[in-house]
């Protein structure tokens, strides 16, 4: 299986100078390629990246600055603009503007890259003509590298190595339990069986530190020494509030799917809701936008980063992660299916107004996630009958649907052991 490992770099001085060189013509070479496949497209025609990576070959001979950095990361700047511009569309692929870049390269081959342990936090790694470089032991390798991506982020510089780390993906999990998700802009994300995760990713002092940043900011000339270091105070917040949301992500995803051969998630479009969360939040009108990048770090639960680290561990799990249509999901009783508004007394407060059920709404939500991801959100319709609580309740037709997706014929699923009871 390909996972990540992620270190800290010790560059020297010069190395960091070179490194930063790297990563400005890889933007060089990667706004060229934009601007010269738009011109084809203009025309009507189409340049891929065998034609645009020989002309770069051609190009070093008149262009000798582009001889500075190792053809292999070059070539990959113009695959990954290839895939971008075949992914996104041509004209919806953004240039590597130079205030918003930051320096990041990948060197593709692994015959180019080795790596030394030197103590016990220490090692180190050999990159084409960066040479040997010092990084931080801060957790083992556990398999071979396959590729390594050097990145800055403010101040520091950081090599990310994909390793082959020589364990199968398990093809399905061998859990019996399903749990439903509900991720909310209170609460980030609650489940079927009743838990609720999150915490604040800012501290009330970075929180301060970051407004009057804000003010400082705004006094500022553009292009002044004074702006740059407030700005790079202001990165150096977000920054350890992104790391803090980003750790509680994984864990809160291991807590999820671990035990679980299901995860049921709303397919939430992040982009628009995070749209909404910010305009509610703020006074309409006045000073939105000053105040948007604050409430944004307050606001923000990182929704579509916490599906992706719950992918993530399913991936090794081999937990079946569904997407469902979230319509009504916190409406609708999980006890006898009557959907209405009314239903819904409070933010927090569910109580169905046909038969009285009282739950907390998020796990209601998250109830109702669990039960249209077990027959598929397309054929999911309220259930008319009472029946047992959700999280508990299973259907045959779930576990079929669900060993079909995990590739088991159903008949082996159903006869191969009695009917599983799911009591938490
Ligand atoms: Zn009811």
């Amino acid at each position: 299986m390909l996972v990540g490992r992620k270190y800290r770099l010790m560059l020297t001085p010069e190395q960091a100078e070179m490194a930063e060189g790297f990563g400005n013509i890889c933007r060089a070479v990667w706004n060229t390629g934009l601007e010269q496949r738009r011109g084809y497209r203009r025309r009507g025609a189409w340049i891929g990246y065998v034609q645009q990576a020989r002309e770069m070959a051609e190009a070093k001979a008149e262009h000798s600055w582009l001889k500075a950095a190792p053809s292999h990361i070059l070539q990959q700047a113009l695959r990954d603009l290839d895939q971008a511009c075949r992914t996104h569309g041509t004209f919806r692929v953004r240039w590597k503007a130079k205030q918003r870049w930051q320096p990041s390269f990948r060197f593709p081959d692994p015959r180019h890259l080795s790596v030394e342990r030197l103590g016990r936090k220490r090692a180190r790694v050999r990159l084409p003509k960066l040479g040997w470089v010092a990084f931080r032991w801060s957790r083992p390798l556990g398999g071979s590298v396959k590729s390594a991506t050097v990145t800055r982020d403010g101040k520091h510089w950081y090599v990310s190595f994909l390793v082959e780390d020589g364990t199968r993906e398990p093809a399905v999990s061998l859990e019996r339990g399903r749990v439903g998700v509900d991720r909310g802009v209170v609460t980030l994300a609650a489940t079927s069986d009743g838990q609720f995760l999150d915490r604040g990713f800012i501290t009330p002092g970075e929180a301060e530190r970051y407004r009057r940043l804000q003010q400082q900011l705004a006094r500022t000339r553009k292009g002044s020494k004074r702006r740059k270091a407030c700005q790079g105070k202001m990165r150096a917040i977000m920054r350890r509030v992104r790391d803090r949301r980003q750790d509680f992500h994984a864990r809160s995803a291991c807590q999820i799917v671990d035990g679980n051969a299901l995860v049921v998630l709303e397919d939430l479009n992040t982009a628009g809701m995070t749209a909404t969360a910010r305009g509610t939040a703020t006074e309409p009108g006045t000073r939105v936008r000053q105040k948007a990048g604050l409430n944004r770090a307050i606001l923000d639960k990182g929704w579509h980063s916490f599906e992706l680290a719950v992918r993530n561990r399913a991936r090794r799990t081999g937990a079946v992660v569904r997407t469902v249509n979230p319509a009504h999901t916190s409406t609708t009783c999980p006890a006898c299916g009557h959907v209405h508004p009314d239903n819904r007394k409070s933010q927090a407060k569910f109580v169905c107004t046909v038969c009285g059920h009282t739950g907390h709404a998020d796990t209601v939500g998250a109830k109702n996630t669990l039960a249209r991801g077990h027959v598929g959100h397309r054929a999911w319709r309220p259930r008319r009958q009472p029946v047992r609580e959700a999280p508990t309740s299973v259907n045959p037709q779930g576990i079929s649907a669900l060993a079909i997706e995990a590739g088991i014929s159903s008949a082996s699923a159903a006869g191969g052991s009695p009917s599983p009871s799911y009591e938490t």
